[in-house]
């Protein structure tokens, strides 16, 4: 795709899922990828390779670098040393995906209040520093720059039992807006990619049970779950110049859920 050759991209939480699918997207289209992991290296260490793999078929001959980062988003010392050893060890950061995320089902009047602010502290206010991080840079540079941040289609939808999931996709959708506005003047694009029920190990729970899994395809218009490959490739167009003109917006990748399935058949006079 136009322009991401050669751009430097940031990936937060990409050693499993779709953030590991968009790293490799980027890679494949010739971008240098940091790949960002919470806790283990050898994870990171097997993103890496499965890149290099993909991209360029072996690391001898691969044009394209890559960079495992171990960081924890909802730290703001870990965010401030992500950017930071991007931009020594990349010599700037172009895109950053702000990927990482997690959910926690409970009753919404029961939920202990540390994990309600565990869920918001990696989902929102973890993109957020990530973004606030990336433009410092971008705007001491005076260069232009993107940020996609993988929202869900629970940012409209809600999400009973996973409420602080539901608000902090909700939140992102207004950071996206508000980013994107405040700084469109600057050349940095902010969009957000909001995949629907997607096969990955975030719903590990219904995907390798046939019964669960024909449930959730029931509610989809597309009648099937999506791919990370699907998600990355929305991604890959938002970062590139063939969106140039594209900001503030969210991109649904989702089969048609956000269209609502019931509402197929007629329902009211
Ligand atoms: P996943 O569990 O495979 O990936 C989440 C990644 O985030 C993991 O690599 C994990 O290590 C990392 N992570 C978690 N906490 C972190 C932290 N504090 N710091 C750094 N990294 C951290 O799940 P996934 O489905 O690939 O999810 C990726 C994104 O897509 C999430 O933001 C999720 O909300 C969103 N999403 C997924 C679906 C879906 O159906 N799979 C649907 C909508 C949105």
């Amino acid at each position: 795709m136009k322009g991401l050759k050669g751009k430097n991209v940031l990936v937060t939480g990409a050693t499993s899922g779709i953030g590991e699918i968009i790293a490799m997207r980027f890679a494949q289209e010739g971008a240098n990828v940091a790949i960002n992991y919470r806790k283990r290296l050898e994870d990171a260490e097997n993103t890496e390779e499965k890149i290099i793999q993909k991209a360029c078929g072996n690391m001898a001959s691969c044009g394209v670098k890559t960079l495992p980062i171990q960081g924890d988003v909802s730290k703001e010392e870990d965010v401030i040393n992500l950017i930071d050893t991007v931009v020594k060890e990349f010599g700037s950061l172009d895109i950053l995906v702000n990927n990482a995320g997690i959910q926690k089902e409970c009753p919404s009047h029961e939920i202990k209040i540390e994990d309600f602010d565990m869920v918001l502290g990696v989902n929102l206010r973890g993109a957020y520093m990530c973004a606030r991080e990336a433009i410092k840079h971008l705007l001491s540079q005076n260069s232009p720059g993107v940020i996609i941040n993988i929202s869900s289609v629970h940012e409209i939808i809600p999400r009973p039992f996973y409420l602080s999931y539901s608000i902090s996709k909700g939140g992102m959708e207004n950071m996206t807006k508000t980013l994107a506005l405040e700084y469109a003047d600057n050349g940095i694009r902010v969009n957000s990619v909001a995949p629907g029920a997607t096969i990955t190990p975030i719903n590990r729970e219904w995907v390798d049970d046939p019964e669960k899994k024909a449930v959730v395809e029931s509610h989809i218009p597309m009648s099937r779950a999506g791919t990370s490959e699907e998600v990355a490739a929305a991604v890959a167009f938002l970062a590139s110049d063939e969106a140039a003109y594209v900001t503030g917006q969210t991109l649904f990748v989702d089969g048609g859920l956000t269209l609502y399935a019931d509402f197929r058949e007629a329902w009211s006079a």
